[in-house]
């Protein structure tokens, strides 16, 4: 009679096998166990970051200069738009040949989720004579608002400090470059000139 191979196992070492196999598959369970703890589902919910844009007969191009100015925080933007918004506000002087925005700096912008694209849309329509009363306003979710068409005529100062110097084309140079300066106030002015948004 030929022995069945297994058979052949003295009766403490298939205990002894048996055992090891037991603990490994206790592991393996609890490896198992614990990446499907760590398992994050994927959330089903969708935040929708909705606000405003002008109603089409603002949503438009300006055919003027556009300035824009950046400030550093949320702060500094309520001062300067007397607390009507935290993160925009534009104005125009009294014939609307030039329009100033006051917008604050990308990652505030980008902590509240709010797109560029957004701000510029809706602040060039206060520049188009859309009021602070937003009539007729469109509710829409902010990160479908598309680029606006922009005139050529729009100047950039970047977000301060540091503090900035801009060639009369209005390009930054370094302020040590500077001989005899000459400090251009355009905010200042610009206040006293138009009506804030
Ligand atoms: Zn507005």
């Amino acid at each position: 009679m030929k022995l069945n191979p297994r058979s052949q196992q003295s009766t403490p070492r298939r205990k002894l096998v048996s055992r090891v196999f037991s603990i490994a598959v206790l592991f393996l369970s609890l490896a198992i166990g614990a990446a499907h703890a760590r398992t994050v589902r994927p959330s089903t919910t969708t935040i929708r970051y909705m606000n405003y844009l002008p109603p089409a007969e603002y949503d438009k191009p300006f055919t003027g200069t556009v300035i824009i100015r950046r400030l550093e925080t949320e702060e500094e933007i309520e001062r300067h738009c007397k607390g009507r918004s935290k993160f925009a506000c534009a104005g125009h002087t009294a014939e609307r040949k030039t329009c100033y925005l006051t917008i604050v700096n990308d990652n505030v912008l980008r902590s509240h989720h709010i797109p560029w694209a957004f701000v510029l849309r809706h602040e060039i329509g206060h520049c188009n004579g859309w009021t602070e009363k937003h009539e007729n306003k469109r509710k829409v979710q902010m990160i479908d608002v598309g680029m606006p068409t922009l005139t050529k005529d729009l100047w950039v100062l970047p977000a301060y400090p540091p503090v900035v110097c801009v060639t009369p084309e209005w390009k930054p140079e370094p302020c040590s470059d500077r001989k005899n300066t000459v400090t251009a106030e355009p905010m200042d002015k610009a206040s006293k000139a138009y009506s804030l948004i």
